[in-house]
Formats: structure tokens, C-alpha cells, sequence
């Protein structure tokens, strides 16, 4: 209710500029994470701080960040961590660390925070592609609603994904599939399936399939595993896909040039879909967090739409495998990815 009051004062054309002023002000001030408002790309300080440049990177003080967003800068030389808070957000940075915390949410970053004489440092591609549009969301166009969602259930057909004994990844994300289709229409947004059965898709032809179908968004759903004995990993990761010139989060050794992919074309949403849906299934589920994670998998770099693909646990791990062959769970789950979808359809929407 408040943000909405925030953005019709600032449509109403007859503010003078001192009211603006004001206006953007407050709306700084009195704003959480998601909800800064739309400073235009021209006129943000941040990308206008002194820039320097490390190992051919270029980097920017996180004071500029801390004092354009009005947050406390909480760090010292020698300390491993540091954080930027206000009231309505807290930012962990871990320095020579891709890792970051946004209000307790893992992200992973293109690169590391460094600290060079004394100031810590951000990367600039890290601030445009992941920090802006996570703290300045993007708009979709006016009247442009979110009507129509893909769900894209992984694997199918020959193509088993993950298998547990018997069980076998394809069947639960057509599950999860059902449940959240007929969630998603009971909120009023039509859904379209890459499939509804136990076929096999090409990856190639996801994608596509949610583009000719006319989807606004695309989830993909898969469930992970890994193969290392006695493993204690388990949790979620939703994937966005990697911003052109970075390293995915796992590296770039699947041999994807990382150069602009259709997908990039919505980098500004796919990270803010990706961070909302995480934040909701580690909030509502209690899952582990392995994080907002980037890679150029077939299906995120060539969606045209914006688009993540959400791992909702890891089949090898028994806690997590009880919770994902548990039909109770996966309601939870396919509900918790909603929350964070509507989330993010609000923030877009505004
Ligand atoms: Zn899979």
C-alpha cells in the first residue's frame, strides 16, 4: 500500500522539482529491498562512482553503494566479512568471496569482493547485473501484464533425469507440474506445458514451445543429485542464466562461449524471478540454501521470455528425497514457488 502511494506520488506531473526531490528521498528511505524505486541507469550514482581496475575487471567502492542507498557500511581492514544494512535491508559480503547474503538469501556473484588499500570493492558487472536490478527492479512495459506462464517439468521420455532405485526425476517434475498449474490457474494466469505426459522434449524445443504458446515466463522444474557417497549437500538453487562476459557459477566448463545469448535480453528479470522464488522456498520450506546460482543451460539462454530453472532438492539426499516423493511436499513446494512468483509478478507490475 505504501509503495503504491510512493509510485502515484511520483507519476503526478504537477511536483514541482523540490517535491521530487523529496519524493525520491523518501522513497529511498523508506524502502526494503525489491522496492528502491526506478532510478534511471543515466542518472545512478553508483555507475558513476570512481571506478579502478583489477585483473582487467573493473570494480567499484561499496561505499558509493552503502551511501546511494542510504546503508551503514559495517567493515573493517583484516575483517573476513562485511555487511551494508539499513533497516529494511542487510547485505553480507565475505571478502575474495563470490558469495553474498541478501536478506539471508544466498547469491552467487560474477566475482569476488576484494578489499584494495583499505576498500572493499564490487565488482561493476556484479552491481548492473545483479545488485540494480535486485534493488531498482525493472518494469515491464505499461499494460503489460503477466498473463501466461510456462512451467517447462525437466527431463521425459527416454530421458529419466535423476534416478533414485525406482524412482526417477521425470515423473516428480511432472507432478510438481500438475500442482503448480493448477495453482497458477486458480490465481487467474493461464499455463501452458512444455509437456504434459511422459514424453521426451528436445531442450532445444522448450524454449520454443513456451515462446509459440505465448508465455510471459518460464519455470523450469528439475530435482538434483549428486553422486558422491555419504554427500551431505541437499537444498534449493534456483539457476538464472549467466550475464554476457561472466563465469557461471559452476565455471565455464561445459565449453558455452560466454557471449549474449536470446535469454540476456532479460537479464534484469530473470535475476529478480530467480532471487524472489529462491527467497520464498527457503523461507516458507525451511529448505537449505544453496543459493541464486548463474549457468547457460539450453533452456535459460535461449528463452526469450524471462526464465529460471529451479533445483527443488536433491534426490541423493534422504531428507530431501523424502520430502520430494512426498506428495504433502510437493503442494508446499509448488505453493512456496507461487508466493515467490507473485512476488516478483507484483515488483514488475508495479
Ligand atoms: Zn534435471
Amino acid at each position: 500500500m505504501i509503495f503504491a502511494l510512493r509510485i502515484r506520488l511520483l507519476r503526478q506531473p504537477a511536483l514541482n522539482a523540490q517535491l521530487q526531490r523529496w519524493a525520491l528521498l523518501w522513497m529511498v528511505v523508506f524502502s526494503g529491498l525489491g522496492a528502491f524505486g526506478a532510478i534511471q541507469t543515466t542518472n545512478d550514482p553508483v555507475l558513476h562512482s570512481i571506478s579502478k581496475t583489477y585483473d582487467g575487471k573493473e570494480y567499484i567502492p561499496l561505499e558509493a553503494l552503502a551511501k546511494s542507498f542510504q546503508l551503514k557500511l559495517s567493515w573493517k581492514p583484516g575483517d573476513d566479512h562485511l555487511w551494508l544494512s539499513n533497516q529494511w535491508l542487510r547485505a553480507r559480503f565475505f571478502i575474495d568471496s563470490h558469495r553474498c547474503e541478501l536478506d539471508g538469501i544466498v547469491v552467487s556473484m560474477s566475482h569476488a569482493v576484494i578489499a584494495r588499500g583499505g576498500v572493499p570493492l564490487l565488482s561493476r558487472q556484479d552491481y548492473s547485473s545483479l545488485f540494480r536490478p535486485l534493488l531498482v527492479p525493472a518494469k515491464n512495459r505499461p499494460k503489460k501484464q503477466i498473463r501466461t506462464v510456462a512451467l517447462d517439468p525437466g527431463h521425459g521420455g527416454k530421458d529419466p533425469g535423476n534416478q533414485d532405485g525406482a524412482r526417477k526425476e521425470k515423473d516428480f517434475t511432472l507432478k510438481l507440474a500438475q500442482e503448480l498449474k493448477e495453482r497458477l490457474q486458480q490465481c487467474g494466469l493461464k499455463v501452458v506445458l512444455t509437456r504434459a505426459d511422459d514424453m521426451f522434449v528436445p531442450l532445444e524445443d522448450r524454449p520454443t514451445r513456451a515462446k509459440q504458446r505465448g508465455a510471459d515466463a518460464m519455470l523450469s522444474l528439475h530435482f538434483n543429485a549428486i553422486s558422491r557417497p555419504n554427500s551431505q549437500i541437499r537444498g534449493s538453487v534456483v539457476y538464472c542464466l549467466t550475464p554476457e562476459g561472466s563465469e557461471s557459477t559452476e565455471g565455464n566448463s561445459d565449453g558455452i562461449p560466454p557471449v549474449h545469448y536470446p535469454g540476456n535480453r532479460q537479464d534484469q528479470f530473470n535475476v529478480l524471478l530467480a532471487y524472489n522464488i529462491q527467497k520464498a522456498i527457503v523461507r516458507n520450506l525451511d529448505s537449505d540454501d544453496l543459493g541464486v546460482r548463474r549457468a547457460r543451460w539450453v533452456v535459460l539462454r535461449n528463452a526469450e521470455m524471462p526464465a529460471v530453472l529451479i533445483e527443488g532438492g536433491f534426490m541423493s539426499d534422504p531428507q530431501d528425497a523424502h520430502r520430494i516423493y512426498s506428495d504433502h511436499y510437493r503442494k508446499q513446494l509448488a505453493q512456496a514457488i507461487i508466493d515467490g512468483f507473485l512476488a516478483y509478478k507484483r515488483l514488475v507490475e508495479r
